[in-house]
């Protein structure tokens, strides 16, 4: 299988899973470039997966389900979702099974989608980033990164948005001797500067440069302490801190 991205709106990835000439696809969140993309490389639609929903993840549905009539999952939030997943479900678009993750915060029915080596998670843990806590908690966004962070190292992260650069940055700024941030972004600028995305990332990576999933390291906790002006030790803390900072400088 071959996943390929296909962009949307200013800066958001729908993404394209391809096995022989079928394929599904996750977030349309415009359906016609991905009318263009299916056309073109001669490809059938078999599902929609959506990992929640706000509308630039989910406003090119109704019109593909028009054209082809397929399954669609999802949470019960979106209309048009003909399957309503659960936590822990194993669900088999493709014939391809995919774990269904429960990872609320940026929105409260938000899920990941994983399959062996491969994460479609949403606006919840972006490279070198994560989402803004719109309808959940810090707390919420702490154990669904945390369910994220036990997924094998090796997962390839395949988020719905191309934020990698900008997250880095701020990641620099939380732990400017990080080596492995400032190498990251090196390789980050020449992917944007050669038009290539910056996405997926293995979560190895993310795990070494995502300031979100290192809580609890040393560096980010005094960053943390130094912008909240008082010491933090709760993990939560941390991140409801980093997020804060993050929300501040955008
Ligand atoms: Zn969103």
């Amino acid at each position: 299988m071959t996943i390929y991205p296909i962009k949307a709106f200013h800066d958001n990835y729908i993404w394209c899973l391809v096995k022989n000439s079928d394929c599904l696809i996750v977030d349309p969140g415009e359906a016609s470039p991905v009318t263009q993309f299916l056309q073109k490389n001669k490809l059938n639609l078999k599902a929609i997966l959506a990992t929640h929903h706000h509308f630039d993840h989910t406003n090119g549905i109704t019109e593909l389900v028009q054209t082809k009539s397929v399954p669609v999952y999802g949470s019960a939030q979106i209309p048009e979702v003909t399957h309503v997943v659960h936590d822990e479900e194993i669900i088999h678009p493709l014939e391809i099974p995919f774990k269904v993750l429960t990872i609320p915060a940026h929105t409260l029915e938000h899920v990941a989608y994983y399959s062996d080596g491969v994460a479609f998670t949403g606006d919840t843990l972006f490279t070198a980033g994560c989402g803004k806590i719109f309808e959940g908690n810090a707390e919420q966004m702490y154990e669904s990164l945390n369910k994220l962070k036990h997924l094998p190292t090796d997962t390839l992260i395949y988020c719905g948005h191309e934020y990698t650069l900008n997250n880095l940055r701020f990641a620099h700024l939380v732990e400017p001797n990080n080596q492995a941030i400032q190498e990251r972004i090196e390789i980050t600028k020449q992917l944007i500067k050669e038009g290539q995305p910056a996405v997926p990332a293995p979560l190895k990576l993310e795990l070494e440069t995502n300031p979100f999933l290192r809580c609890n390291q040393k560096e980010v906790i005094i960053a943390a302490s130094d912008y909240a002006q008082k010491s933090l030790t709760d993990p939560v803390e941390i991140l409801f801190t980093l997020r804060e900072w993050k929300n501040s400088l955008m």
